[in-house]
């Protein structure tokens, strides 16, 4: 889903700058304060499976001899740096029959070469490939964590791209990534690849031996990690030279998680069942027990997320890749003149493995590999810092493994209940960040504007506030281009200048203002589907209503309602949006966005012929969705009476046919009488009417969900009233 690809129809869309830049409009913003990440009491089955992961079978004991320790394994790196092991084809016990049931029977089970990623993804690695850097903990060389599956299979494809490979998962598939083996490119590793890998010829519970008390040399955990991931590479690799196996983040695989699977997986090259609800992480956490560290131990996890929030942050990824050809730098055991250094410790031996590492070699090869010997992974330069503020590492986030920790979640969110009242509010400083210059209507100043006014008035007090926090990217692309999203990344990071056109200008904050106005739209979207508010207004910006799947424009980087729109779809499976949209403005690229998909209707009254052009009454949607786009095109000079009719006669009776799940509102106040850039007389009395009517349609439709998003409006003062008056008008 999350690579699905919309199909977007920009047709006569004019979005010349030559058009619209003497005519300053600009579009929304929003402000948004951190939202808290809502996290649900745990779920039964998710609590019973965090039960499961505290009880298991202690495995202190259990002891087989220990075995042999297998041989360091040939390092390569590849074009872009990462540093993977070339792990020969081979035959090893999967399972164990000592273990929880899933882990049986053991069984024998054969394997094609591969390479494997010899540390986790770091974070460094993700934000060179990935707009946003999703992870709780944050540091460069820390494992990137909170990444769906998808997400996941999406940084393997990109990594693919990144050199020349051909990428393994589908894009264009609507629900799941399937993946293509066959490719020569990045993806996850197949559930017994990881296995194989994991033990690297042992046959105990860690690959170390079966030692509980050792593990803290090898993983971080419960025991060492102290509530957080920690940088990768620091603990003892095991015999094959991967690092972390046994505990920094879980880490997904590519099959799909089923308890009975081994009962009847195939013997060579087993790759999960078909189909399922979860995927396999394997692999112990920051937060797990020596138990669910062990290298049989397996769980199944919702793929994207969903009703999962809590542990999120333990759970990260490694890539595999298919055994390099032709003549690969090599294959099996090294040769004898890269096993430099000492040899990994036997396992169940003693000493450890630090030091004295023997020089690198390089041999040049196929596929852009270098091949070199077992070194620790080169240190890495400090990085650029993540566009994104650091969170402070103190999780509000539930362990996995620590029911007292569930307990505390079920509390807040008792209290959060309590305290909840109907009305919210997303704003966060975060917004003001996204500097436009100084000329600008866009600015700064709009949302602070309208928090001062919203304190002075006493509404703040009866509102709840939500905190905005970056969109998880699958979510922009569910709307927007990867090469989109990228553009606004590199435009940020060169610091000043613009995106695709004169009137989105972005400054080296505006990418995070971007990612945190969708955020906190999601946000509130999540507190209205969840029933923890009727409805939210949205205080952000960037706006969005302008930017189409692959353009910026109109002082709109991404769309945030669009973004919000699909996500109610997707996350909260609601079939049918309706978006409201009563900036003086046509919302172009929602409409774009939209055109073809009858899901969505999407209404908009705005001024005509104005910029950007688009929005006559003849563009009425295409295909089956043909009728759902309802355009009224009003001449400059129109007011309350022409705007109530449009709603009254052209949207209230398509709305109620149409009955939403859930009531968006692009809502701009810059048709309002005294506005910088319409030329219309909508009142402040007048905009407190129109939200009547949209919470009337949404109260008979969808139990009161609407969320509301700032778009335009650039008279500070008039912004601020607007705002006000539509505040009041969800609160009563
Ligand atoms: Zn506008």
């Amino acid at each position: 889903m999350i690579f699905r690809r919309l199909r977007e129809r920009q047709r006569g869309l004019q979005s010349d700058s030559s058009l619209f830049r003497p005519l300053l409009f600009f579009a929304p913003l929003r402000l948004c304060e951190r939202f808290l990440q809502f996290c649900q009491p745990a779920q039964p089955a998710l609590r019973l499976l965090v039960l499961a992961v505290v009880a298991l079978p202690g495995c202190g004991g259990g002891d087989r001899a220990a075995e042999p320790a297998g041989e360091p394994l040939p390092v390569v790196q590849t074009k872009t740096g990462s540093e993977m092991v070339l792990v020969p084809a081979g035959t090893f016990t999967m399972g164990s029959d000592s273990g929880r049931p899933d882990e049986a029977p053991a069984h024998e089970v054969q394997v094609d070469a591969f390479l494997i990623d010899r540390t986790e993804v770091t974070q460094e690695q993700y934000g060179k490939l990935v707009l946003a850097n999703p992870s709780h903990f944050k540091g460069a060389d820390r494992p990137v964590e909170q990444v769906s599956w998808a997400l996941a299979a999406l940084y393997c494809n990109l990594r693919s791209r990144d050199e020349g490979l051909e990428p393994c998962y589908n894009e264009e598939t609507e629900d799941t990534a399937r993946c293509n083996f066959q490719a020569n490119g990045y993806r996850l590793p197949t559930e017994a690849e990881w296995e194989y890998a994991c033990r690297a010829g042992s046959r105990t519970d860690w690959s170390f031996g079966s030692e509980a008390r050792r593990l803290t040399d090898h993983a971080w955990c419960a025991e060492n990690a102290g509530k957080k991931t920690q940088p990768v590479a620091r603990k003892e690799p095991n015999a094959w030279g991967l690092y972390d196996v046994h505990g920094n983040v879980a880490e997904w695989c590519n099959d799909v998680y089923d308890p009975a699977y081994y009962a009847a997986s195939k013997g060579k090259n087993p790759a999960g069942p078909a189909d399922g609800e979860k995927y396999v992480l394997r692999g112990g956490a920051w937060n797990s027990r020596p138990e669910g560290c062990r290298s049989a131990t397996r769980l199944g996890e919702d793929p994207g997320f969903q009703d999962a929030c809590f542990a999120r942050d333990a759970i990260g990824f490694r890539c595999v890749r298919r055994e390099p050809t032709p003549a690969g730098p090599v294959i099996g055991p090294p040769p004898e003149h890269l096993a430099v250094g000492p040899a990994v410790p036997a396992v169940g031996g003693s000493g450890g493995t630090s030091g004295g590492w023997g020089k690198a070699k390089r041999c040049p090869s196929a596929d852009g590999l270098g091949l070199r010997s077992a070194q620790p992974p080169a240190t890495r330069p400090p990085a650029t810092p993540p566009p994104y503020a650091a969170r402070p590492d103190t999780p509000g986030v539930v362990l996995m493994a620590d029911p007292s920790a569930i307990l505390t979640a079920a509390m807040l969110g008792a209290a959060e209940k309590q305290q909840a009242r109907k009305t919210g509010l997303v704003y966060g400083e975060v917004y003001l960040g996204h500097q436009t210059g100084r000329s600008h209507p866009e600015r700064p100043e709009r949302l602070t504007a309208i928090v001062r006014r919203l304190e002075q008035s006493g509404l703040m007090a009866r509102l709840t506030r939500l905190d905005p926090q970056p969109a998880d990217p699958q979510w922009l692309l569910a709307v927007h281009s990867a090469e989109h999203v990228e553009k606004i990344r590199r435009g940020c990071e060169r610091g000043a200048g613009f995106v695709d056109s004169m009137d989105t200008p972005v400054s080296r904050q505006s990418c995070e203002a971007a990612l945190a106005a969708a955020g906190g739209v999601l946000a509130a979207v999540d507190a209205v589907v969840a029933g923890k508010l009727e409805n939210a207004f949205c205080a952000i910006r960037p706006p969005g209503h302008h930017a189409t799947r692959s353009r910026a424009m109109g002082f709109c980087l991404l769309n945030n309602v669009a973004i919000a729109a699909r996500y109610a779809q997707k996350k909260h499976k609601l079939p049918r949006i309706l978006i409201v949209d009563w900036d003086v403005h046509h919302g172009n690229g929602t409409q774009a966005i939209f055109d073809d998909d009858p899901s969505v209707m999407y209404f908009s009254v705005h001024q005509h012929p104005f910029y950007p052009g688009t929005g006559t009454a003849v563009e009425r949607g295409t295909g089956k969705a043909a009728g759902t786009k309802i355009n009224v095109p009003l001449p400059a000079g129109s007011g309350d009476a022409e705007y109530l009719a449009a709603f009254e006669k052209k949207l209230v009776p398509a709305a109620l046919e149409f009955r939403p799940d859930l009531v968006l509102v692009s809502a701009g106040f810059d048709a309002h009488s005294g506005d910088l850039l319409g030329q219309m007389e909508v009142t402040t009395g007048g905009y407190a009417e129109l939200t009547r009517i949209v919470r009337r349609i949404a109260g008979q439709c969808c139990r009161g969900r609407l969320v509301s998003v700032l778009e335009g409006g650039y008279d500070l003062e008039l912004l601020a009233e607007s705002v006000e008056a539509h505040v009041r008008v969800l609160i009563e």
